[in-house]
């Protein structure tokens, strides 16, 4: 899967892919991820990306010119794939959300800094927004790598164990309940010890035991 974030801080992006199951599956060639600085697409001869928003207020907004060009660009690499808007205003990313999207061949993922993005934008190359929560962080950067790590976790072959991802939290396994607590060794930790119908290998048992811990 081939994934496009578009930022004005490039930086960001590839420090965080620099190491972890994401750089993994980088190597394993199962995604590929590309970070493109914005103002590298910019006209304005001091690659300005920002302007005053019309109206007044708070703030500045990120000019339309830079990020139709960078849009139009990436979606030639990164055909049909679908271009989103990082956004607090869109839909909250789920686990449902996530599979959806792990069954595209691409994303487009667009960060925002300032006070967001002319909506102009919005209406001509934004196919979805998506949240991550409802608060407000100062840029789309860790919002898009939020998208990135949450669909290649998803897709087949990406974690070591093929299970691992579909019995998590919110997984269709799980009934879309919160995990089961789970123990390693020691037994006995602080006085604390780990119940017994887990150290016992009867599995009828032990699946029973966490069918009835899911939160
Ligand atoms: N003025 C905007 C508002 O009130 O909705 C907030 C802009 S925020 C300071 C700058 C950028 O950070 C946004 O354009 C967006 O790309 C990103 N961002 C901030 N919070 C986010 C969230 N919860 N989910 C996704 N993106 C977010």
């Amino acid at each position: 899967m081939r994934f496009d974030i578009l930022t004005i801080f490039p930086g960001l992006i590839e420090g965080y892919l620099s190491d972890s199951i994401l750089k993994r599956e980088i190597l394993k060639k199962t995604v590929k991820v590309v970070a493109h600085d914005i103002r590298a697409y910019s006209k304005d001869k001091h690659e300005k990306v920002d302007g005053r928003v019309y109206g007044g207020g708070a703030g500045m907004l990120m000019t339309p010119q830079p990020l139709y060009d960078a849009i139009k660009a990436v979606k030639r690499k990164n055909k049909g794939a679908k271009v989103v808007y990082m956004s607090p205003a869109g839909k909250v990313l789920t686990h449902a959300l996530a599979m959806k999207l792990s069954k595209r061949k691409g994303l487009i993922l667009l960060c925002g800094r300032y006070e967001g993005i002319d909506e102009r934008i919005k209406k001509l190359c934004i196919d979805e927004e998506i949240s991550i929560g409802e608060y407000v962080l100062s840029g789309g950067e860790l919002p898009a790598l939020v998208v990135v790590e949450a669909v290649t976790r998803l897709l087949p072959g990406a974690l070591g164990d093929e299970r691992s991802a579909h019995e998590d939290s919110f997984s269709e396994a799980f009934e879309g309940k919160k995990e089961y607590p789970q123990y390693t060794r020691p037994a006995e930790f602080m006085g604390l010890k780990v119940p017994k119908v887990l150290q016992e290998g009867h599995h009828k048992k032990i699946d029973e035991w966490r069918k009835k811990k899911l939160r």
